[in-house]
């Protein structure tokens, strides 16, 4: 995430993140594989009311492990409220997950199964912290909505990013972004399960509210490949495509997963 992060190739990949963060091996890190039948229903868990301003939406970036889109977040112009959060947590950017095939990309696995990719909707808690940067290293700072990306039709919502990847292809790049309202990308339904994790990416801080929607979307396949064409290199240096983006599953360490 924007400022938080280290570059992520093979040589310094997710199985090297303990060496210089130890955390990598916490109580409750992320992502997970999702047992189905072990989640539980929690009837106090509301519904999950995402409220998003089409015109916070700022830029689009390439920052050499995924593309982002980013939100103004100096006021609650965009924010997620409802389901397992207290209070209104704001929207701060949205990138994507994917892997070197379709068969292969998520994050999370569902009964051990992957996605073809996952985006990622990040917000962080405005009523009770300052800033993203504060609220990433308290218990209760961020919650980030995923949804699983599977292959099937092509999607018109997602080929509002699409179309602009040629235009951030090298890392450091970034283009005006705006009008952009993300409940465009979401499914029909809002049923999630929620857990207590991580970031996914270095430093790996152990402050997410994570609501993983249960529907996945559909996109197509030439869809997903735009995103491997994305450079982890920036201009000058030898190209180098952004195959794959993914944490594998972490293990669970006790932690309960509920559904609404
Ligand atoms: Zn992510």
């Amino acid at each position: 995430m924007v400022s938080l992060i280290i570059h992520r190739n093979e040589l310094h990949g997710p199985s090297h993140w303990k060496e210089v963060f130890p955390v990598a091996n916490g109580d409750r890190q992320s992502p997970i594989d999702i047992k189905t039948e072990e989640a539980k229903y929690d009837p106090a868990l509301l519904p999950i009311s995402p409220n998003y301003d089409p015109t916070s939406a700022k830029v689009i970036l390439n920052n050499g492990h995924s593309t982002c889109v980013e939100f103004d977040d100096t006021e609650n112009k965009s924010v997620l409220r409802g389901g397992p959060l207290s209070g209104s947590y704001r929207l701060r950017q949205i990138h994507f997950h994917w892997g070197a095939s379709d068969d292969i990309g998520s994050e999370h696995a569902v009964d051990g199964k992957k996605y073809a990719a996952e985006l990622h909707v990040v917000h962080w808690n405005s009523d009770k912290y300052s800033t993203f940067v504060e609220a990433a290293r308290q218990r209760d700072g961020l919650a980030v909505m995923a949804v699983f990306l599977k292959i099937g039709e092509c999607n018109s919502q997602l080929k509002k990013i699409t179309d602009r990847l040629d235009a951030i292809r090298a890392k450091g790049k970034q283009a005006l972004f705006t009008n952009f309202d993300p409940s465009c990308l979401l499914p029909h339904s809002l049923d999630y399960w929620t857990y207590l994790g991580s970031l996914t990416v270095p430093p790996l801080l152990e402050s997410v509210i994570w609501i993983i929607l249960r529907e996945p979307i559909t996109v197509s396949s030439e869809q997903i490949a735009k995103f491997r064409s994305l450079l982890c290199t920036a201009e000058g240096e030898a190209a180098c495509c952004m195959l794959r983006n993914y944490r594998p599953p972490q293990p669970l360490k006790g932690r309960e997963v509920r559904r609404n």
